[in-house]
């Protein structure tokens, strides 16, 4: 089996603005921008979907933010066996595209940036990485277009592209050669992951705490309409049952995303969550799962 070293997650800019959509309403920009985030998120979500149930034995790391020679490069997904590394740029492009002089466009005639620049990109600067760690594991790099509904004309031959309906046998292959783990494997995951940032920074829309919807926001189905009954919150669209505990603690993560700067406070998570919650609970709730700093009316939660 594949042992996945780091799983998939939302990325923080997703999660903003996701949760900016549920609680106000977007420019047509900042709406386009939260759908290109969410379905590249989802191509994402499948490709690793399929690369866990590969049945070879090899090391998967999903998701990583390198810094080399200060140039910041991102790759979707590793895949290291004894013998390469799988590197994979991963798209969830929709319709139908074309290439031209080495650009992509998207019928009719949009541009769009193309994935075969990012990827050579990407390969380039791990190989100095691993170079700077001592390996010269050779690196095996594609474009995976997980989307069915994806065709590219006038393709060359030799691009370094998996079209969907290659996937599976792609799979199959990486999944024939891939052994057994080694330790010098592992060694090297541990260095990447040491060397992997976790700060990944980005513009943020405009918005202000006064001009947002307050409450709780479902997390199955994002609508607001979430209440207290008795000891668990029920949403009203779908029928989510959860703990008020849980239901806090995931305002609170929402709201330390979206205001960095601001305390978690009893009175502020009271009003952030829209009052669904007494403070008395809020408070308890707070008190048994994070740091109290200061006392009686000043105190703020860490
Ligand atoms: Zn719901």
């Amino acid at each position: 089996m594949m042992e996945v070293i780091t799983k998939l997650q939302p990325s923080p800019k997703l999660l903003l603005f996701e949760s900016l959509s549920r609680r106000m309403h977007l420019s047509n920009k900042d709406k386009l921008t939260y759908l290109n985030l969410k379905k590249g998120y989802e191509g994402e979500l499948l490709f690793s979907k399929l690369t866990e149930n590969i049945t070879g034995e090899g090391l998967i790391l999903n998701d990583l933010l390198f810094e080399y020679n200060q140039t910041a490069f991102q790759i979707d997904c590793l895949i290291i066996n004894q013998a390469k590394i799988f590197l994979y740029e991963v798209k969830n492009f929709e319709g139908d595209f074309y290439l031209e002089n080495e650009k992509l466009f998207k019928k009719p005639r949009q541009e769009i940036l193309n994935p075969l620049h990012q990827l050579s990109r990407a390969e380039s600067l791990l190989r100095q990485v691993l170079l700077s760690l001592g390996y010269n594991t050779p690196i095996d790099a594609s474009v995976i277009f997980v989307n069915p509904a994806f065709t590219l004309y006038q393709a060359p031959l030799d691009i370094p592209v998996i079209f969907p309906n290659q996937i599976h046998r792609h799979l199959e292959f990486v999944s024939n050669q891939s052994t057994s783990i080694t330790s010098n494997m592992r060694r090297l995951a541990a260095k990447l992951l040491d060397l992997r940032k976790t700060e990944y920074p980005f513009d943020k829309p405009h918005y202000a705490y006064e001009e947002l919807k307050k409450g709780i926001v479902c997390p199955t189905c994002g609508r607001g309409a979430v209440n207290s009954v008795k000891r668990s919150c029920i949403c009203e669209s779908c029928g989510h049952k959860e703990s008020p505990t849980n239901a806090v603690l995931r305002s609170v993560k929402e709201f330390r995303l979206l205001f960095p700067e601001r305390r978690v406070t009893t009175g502020e998570i009271y009003d952030w969550c829209g009052g669904v919650f007494s403070k008395r609970t809020v408070h308890r709730i707070l008190s048994k799962h994070f740091k109290a700093v200061g006392v009686n009316r000043w105190t703020y939660f860490e």
